[in-house]
């Protein structure tokens, strides 16, 4: 067989980008299947978004991921959106099939492979609470709905951002969705199965940050999730333990966000123990 010195690449475009520790686990996981690809992880500005993306193209790049501000922005240069992606508004991972270039939603679905492997849970027929409104609420809450959740609450503090949440969400998937403005401490509902939060309060550097909820109320069966995974134990996941209720820390949706871009990309499954290995590492855990 001749040589081939060729790399396939991959990057992540954001602004700011340089703490985004997806390269690494991608890097690992290239490596251990010893594929000579790269993950590029670039800054871009929104400014020249248009320019990196012709860059894609030029370079015949494999895929991408998109962070802070350009999951919204970019899809105006692709060729094709999936369903969820376009339900959730908002493109994370970009897959390349031929020349075509085509928008995908891994953060929904890193979430529920979590929820299914890690924690466990079937959520057919599960009552979500989810808190929060914004991009990840609203990737989590679409495949948590396209999975046969019996209902979900959608609890937040803004009922301007809210409101077409609950609508699209309804529209797009017909699950039952309920918007519940969040004032005070919320408590957490008996008949609740699920708790997410999808806010970033607890985010580093923010690390003693609560959500107001009370657990007191909640059923000792409820699994208690969070999206922050810097620090991956929050104070919403110790006080969950302290209750000895399940919990699924933010790393787990990372982790399978990228395993899930990973296939996309490659076609190869990913080797998970070594993708979550490489990001405890980086992230000094
Ligand atoms: P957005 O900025 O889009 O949304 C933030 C949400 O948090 C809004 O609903 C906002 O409410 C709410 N919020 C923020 N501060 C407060 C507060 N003090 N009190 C009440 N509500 C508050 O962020 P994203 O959806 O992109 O990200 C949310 C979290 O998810 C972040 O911590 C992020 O790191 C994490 N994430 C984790 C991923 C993973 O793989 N583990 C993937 C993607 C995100 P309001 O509408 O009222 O302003």
């Amino acid at each position: 067989m001749p040589a081939n010195f060729k790399a396939e690449l991959v990057a992540c475009f954001g602004q700011p980008v340089a703490e985004n520790p997806t390269g690494v686990m991608q890097e690992a996981a290239f490596r251990a299947l010893g594929l000579n690809w790269r993950y590029l992880t670039v800054e871009v500005a929104p400014a020249d978004l248009r320019a990196a993306m012709r860059g894609v193209r030029a370079f015949g790049m494999q895929g991408l991921n998109l962070t802070i501000p350009h999951k919204v922005a970019v899809m105006q240069h692709l060729d094709e959106v999936s369903p969820d992606a376009a339900m959730i508004g908002a493109v994370n991972t970009v897959r390349r099939d031929g020349a075509r270039l085509i928008g995908e939603n891994t953060d929904g679905k890193g979430f529920l492979r979590g929820v299914r492997q890690d924690a466990g849970v079937d959520p057919r027929g599960k009552r979500a609470v989810i808190l929060g409104a914004g991009g990840a609420a609203r990737a989590i809450a679409t495949e948590l709905a396209l999975a046969g959740v019996s209902e979900i609450v959608v609890v937040n503090r803004s009922a301007a951002r809210a409101e077409p949440m609950v609508r699209d969400l309804i529209a797009g998937t017909g699950a039952r969705v309920k918007f519940q403005e969040w004032r005070g401490i919320y408590e957490v509902p008996e008949d609740a199965d699920l708790l997410v939060n999808a806010t970033s309060i607890g985010l580093y550097p923010d690390v003693d940050a609560m959500p107001p909820v009370d657990l007191r109320t909640a059923s000792p069966s409820l699994l208690v999730a969070d999206a922050v995974f810097n620090p991956p134990e929050t104070r919403l996941l110790a006080a969950a333990r302290a209750r000895r209720l399940k919990v699924l820390d933010g790393l787990s949706m990372l982790v399978y966000q990228g395993v899930i871009g990973f296939e996309l990309w490659t076609g190869q499954k990913a080797p998970e123990g070594v993708m979550k290995a490489a990001l405890r590492e980086a992230l000094s855990l």
